[in-house]
């Protein structure tokens, strides 16, 4: 069996297509763990690439969603640490793998692409005793934008994430490993869901204390920065500009 790990972005998609052109897709499976969060386009994505591949498309769910994550561990994510990455995916894709996997007749599927080639012996190591190949790692030159373009001439629609500008689809865009670049993209394009997590982080730090899912550093210094001070500071550099 070859079993994808299919995130929903376009990296994992452009793996299931290689994967799929160089051995059919008979025994070909998509694996897809939900954080519960994702966006309406990024569903769609899955069910329609999984359709037009003719592989079984595989759901796996912990059943709850990042922040009750946070909660339940007592620990916010952050760009260092993201518990939900092991508890919400790594830890149900496992389980479906120990049910219906055998490792010695299964291969997995990572879409991780040759700028992140580093990453691909902790990888291995997390998944054992499963073999992983990485098939994005041996065309060097291919960018998100060519994956994008071949999704789209096949008919797709990726995940909307991308043309807002996200570099990664996934959690709607709430990725606490985004830096603050990325959380001012929220802001911008998801005022809701950025006032969601604002407000989610308030009752954490209620609860836990001086901890943010962002930091920043100052004099030297690393602190926690709050989604609300962030918003406080694009509001009054709004105010600052001249009419
Ligand atoms: S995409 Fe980000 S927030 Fe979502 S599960 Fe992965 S690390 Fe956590």
């Amino acid at each position: 069996m070859r079993v994808v790990q299919f995130s929903g972005g376009i990296g994992s998609w452009c793996t299931a297509q290689r994967v799929a052109a160089q051995y059919g897709a008979d025994d070909l499976v998509m694996l897809f763990a939900d954080t519960l969060i994702e966006e309406r386009s990024l569903y769609e994505f899955l069910t329609a690439s999984a359709a037009q591949l003719g592989a079984p498309l595989i759901r796996v769910a912990d059943g709850r969603t990042p922040f009750e994550v946070y909660w339940d561990s007592r620990f916010l994510g952050n760009a260092r640490i993201a518990p939900c990455s092991k508890i919400l995916k790594q830890v149900p894709a496992r389980r479906w793998l120990e049910a219906n996997a055998a490792p010695d007749t299964t291969t997995l599927y990572v879409g991780i692409d040759a700028t992140e080639a580093r990453r691909v012996p902790g990888i291995r190591r997390g998944w054992a005793p499963w073999r992983v190949e990485f098939p994005l790692t041996a065309e060097p030159g291919l960018t998100k934008d060519a994956m994008l373009a071949e999704a789209r001439a096949l008919g797709l629609k990726p995940p909307m994430a991308y043309q807002e500008g996200f570099s990664h689809a996934n959690c709607g865009g709430c990725c606490v490993r985004g830096g603050q670049a990325h959380w001012l993209r929220v802001l911008e394009q998801h005022p809701e869901r950025f006032a969601d997590y604002e407000h989610e982080e308030e009752r954490f730090r209620g609860e836990f204390g001086d901890v943010a899912i962002l930091k920043e550093q100052r004099n030297r210094v690393v602190r926690p920065l709050p989604l609300a001070e962030l918003r406080r500071r694009v509001n009054a550099a709004a105010r600052d500009v001249p009419a």
